[in-house]
């Protein structure tokens, strides 16, 4: 997979090394400290190849060596993690009512997390824009302050995006046919930097298979969960796209015959029955007194308190959510037999609740036994699960091959060409720290996470599927 033993033309030399370099950096980064002799016992290339990989992964600072290693046979070697501190990786995520913002570095290590409410569903797209520019261009800012070069912006709609960023289709925030990628590059006044416009919740089924309990889970599905209902799936390894990159569409599913009306302009769609907003008119019917909710942190949390305190009329509206959710997972169980699939959003903090119900429905509607082993689970990620998707996007793309290349003259990262076409998810970990511009945390680079094996062939990585001009 990453010998040059099958006679390469001259010009698939750069490509060889590109990928040789991606190679040694996801070893270090999956099994970080370890040394060059770990890197080339394992990779199968030879010693002078790694020492002269390495060498070059030093100077891009991508690297670092951290001291020699203890209680070892023989003589003591000198160790290897990933250097997180020249570069930043960066997520926004859209919601109905708040933005979210995530940076990272190279290393995984979070760096900053910030909330700002947003009115979603009252913004036009030209405000929308303009703020989530804003919002993008303080964390690039920051995180520049610090002298890191950003290598990416992700930023992650709850709608039908097509490949080259434009917003097909969002019904919860009513945006059609909207260039965002192209705006915010407008906006951002063409950054040296890549900006990218995905699904939310198939940035958030990334985030699950690069961070937390069930990263590296080769099956798994991402519910998110507020006005929007959206299913990311990863299935045998690779998020699943479809031909025009709109799949997981779950929320759309009809579930109900001649039921409530859905902004799609069809009818009895799961999303409008098992949504957010939903659960809120079920289980608080004073909650739109005052006019439409739009803020739905403060109404989760008041059928919270409702709920453990028992009151009844709030657990059968959560019962109710959850038969729903249970019944569209059984579909999903049926379709693509996932391993894991897990609550995101607020439906994670409402999972307590939730679950029962739903899990009768899944095993009740799923024709395998047991669900087919797939266990309904509430995320770990937080509601800004699809933020930091987006800024794990892009440390893929650096994983599968397309690394920076500093230019000290003009301190900024260059475009090295072509992506070698190697991927493996490794997952890192980063704490959540949800709430308002703070300093950024300096971040060591630990890169403590569970190790996930390689598949044995290469793959294209979810981002070096995306065409040219996303990148
Ligand atoms: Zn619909």
């Amino acid at each position: 997979m990453f010998t040059t033993q099958t006679g390469p033309q001259p010009a698939d030399l750069a490509d060889v090394r590109a990928t040789n370099l991606a190679v040694v950096l996801r070893f270090v980064r999956a099994h970080a400290p370890c040394s060059r002799a770990d890197i080339a016992a394992s990779t199968g290339l030879n010693k002078a190849t790694v020492s002269s990989l390495v060498a070059e992964l030093l100077d891009r600072r991508l690297v670092r060596e951290t001291g020699l290693a203890e209680n070892r046979i023989g003589r003591p070697a000198t160790m290897l993690v990933v250097d997180g501190a020249p570069y930043a990786a960066i997520g926004l995520e859209v919601s109905i009512d708040e933005l979210t913002v995530v940076a990272v570095d190279l290393a995984g290590a979070e760096l900053l997390s910030w909330r700002r409410a947003f009115d979603g569903s009252s913004a036009s797209p030209g405000r929308a824009v303009s703020a989530i520019a804003a919002l993008a261009g303080r964390a690039v800012n920051r995180v520049g302050n610090h002298g890191r070069e950003v290598l990416g912006l992700t930023v992650a709609v709850p709608g039908l995006v097509d490949p080259s960023g434009t917003v097909r289709l969002a019904t919860t925030l009513g945006w059609r046919d909207l260039p965002l990628g192209a705006d915010l590059r407008r906006a951002l006044r063409d950054p040296g930097y890549e900006v990218v416009v995905d699904n939310d919740a198939n940035l958030a089924a990334l985030a699950e298979y690069r961070h937390g309990p069930y990263a590296g889970t080769a099956n798994l599905v991402h519910l998110t969960g507020g006005a929007g209902l959206g299913a990311g799936v990863v299935a045998d390894g690779r998020l699943l796209r479809g031909g025009r990159g709109f799949a997981g569409e779950l929320g759309h599913v009809p579930v109900v015959a001649d039921g409530p009306l859905c902004p799609c302009g069809r009818r009895g769609c799961l999303e409008v029955v098992a949504g957010i907003p939903a659960l809120i008119r079920r289980a608080l019917p004073d909650a739109a007194e005052d006019g439409p909710v739009t803020d739905f942190a403060p109404e989760v949390d008041r059928i919270r308190t409702k709920a453990r305190r028992g009151d009844r009329a709030t657990l059968d509206a959560l019962a109710e959510t959850g038969r729903h959710l249970g019944r569209a997972v059984a579909l999903l169980a049926n379709l693509v037999n996932p391993e894991v699939v897990l609550l995101g959003g607020y439906f994670a903090t409402l999972a307590p609740w939730l679950l029962p119900a739903a899990e009768a429905e899944l095993h009740a509607h799923t024709l395998a036994a047991e669900a087919g082993g797939a266990r309904l689970l509430a995320s770990a990620l937080g509601t800004g699960a699809a933020a930091a998707g987006g800024a794990a996007r892009t440390l893929e793309t650096v994983d599968a091959g397309r690394l920076p290349l500093r230019d000290p003259a003009r301190g900024t990262a260059r475009d090295p060409g072509p992506a070698a076409r190697v991927s493996r998810k490794t997952p890192t970990r980063s704490s959540s720290t949800p709430g308002d511009p703070e300093p950024e945390a300096s971040a060591e680079t630990a890169t403590s996470g569970p190790q996930v094996s390689a598949p044995p062939d290469p793959r294209p990585s979810d981002a070096s599927r995306q065409p040219a001009g996303q990148r």
